[in-house]
């Protein structure tokens, strides 16, 4: 029995996979993203932050809320199991989230092979920020991996998220190759990752793996902005204009002339 430490778990999820899902947030992740819609999660061990509440039109409460637990496998698969139901009747199952779940390997190792042995269907949404050994460990218990791709030039992706492009793209070529149970997910971040240049270097990339995924685009949410003022973080990317309807349809109709099935929202 592993533990390992979980941030939050979002019951009758729809857009982390198929189906109606569990989703497990998991702490701890390498990028730091200037969107991250979690920066709670990227530090591993539980941690007390200070929190700002609006309670009218100018008066604040701050407190201490610790984010974070640890739990064990056996306690985190009671909870997975109890919408065993919705899974069956919807096709859906469990999605290990986070933070980057490839940084609690073994307590991710444990949690799919505990849902395998009764047949929920297991999701990894990933980063790809990892060592490819770490997807052959998982591969034979995961029937999704949810891939992120955000930005393909290499100076941008470290200036946005703290680190280099190469490993993720690496590993995503590897992963292609054996098989085709991956989908990517484009954070549509406004004049970030949403530009017509990085959608074309996406495109390219990928119209050259073994096989061709579906494309999961995810719109921006405003939502994160106002976490980063509850934590007292500065957001780093400002105010930003989230996309209108008739852009996302644009990214989705320039993906899908290009070739990939696109599913806006995942
Ligand atoms: S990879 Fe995801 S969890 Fe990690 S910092 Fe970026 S947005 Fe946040």
């Amino acid at each position: 029995m592993t533990t390992g430490v979980i941030f939050d778990i979002k019951k009758y999820a729809i857009h982390d996979g198929p189906g109606i899902r569990t989703t497990v947030f998991m702490k701890g992740c390498p990028l730091n993203c200037w969107w991250c819609h979690n920066p709670e999660s990227q530090k591993v061990a539980p941690e007390e932050i200070l929190v700002r509440r609006k309670v009218s039109k100018e008066d604040f409460v701050e407190k201490h809320e610790l984010v974070g637990r640890e739990i064990t496998t056996i306690d985190l698969m009671k909870e997975i199991k109890k919408d065993l139901l919705f899974y069956d009747e919807s096709g859906g199952g469990v999605t290990f989230s986070g933070g980057e779940p490839f940084m609690q390997l073994d307590f991710l190792l444990e949690l799919l092979q505990q849902s395998k042995n009764i047949d929920i269907h297991t999701a990894i949404d990933t980063s790809g920020y990892t060592s490819f050994s770490n997807f052959e460990k998982v591969f034979d218990q995961t029937d999704l991996f949810l891939y992120d791709l955000k930005i393909m030039d290499e100076d941008e992706h470290i200036k946005y998220t703290g680190v280099s492009n190469k490993i993720i793209l690496k590993n995503l070529q590897s992963l292609a190759a054996i098989t085709s149970k991956f989908r990517i997910r484009i954070p549509l971040i406004p004049g970030v990752t949403d530009t017509r240049k990085n959608l074309e270097r996406i495109s390219k990339f990928l119209s050259e793996l073994k096989n061709i995924p579906r494309i999961d685009v995810l719109p921006y949410n405003e939502i994160c902005e106002g976490k980063y003022e509850r934590f007292q973080q500065k957001y780093e990317l400002g105010k930003l204009e989230v996309q209108s309807d008739a852009k996302l349809d644009d990214i989705s109709r320039y993906l899908i002339d290009e070739g990939f099935k696109v599913k806006l929202r995942g």
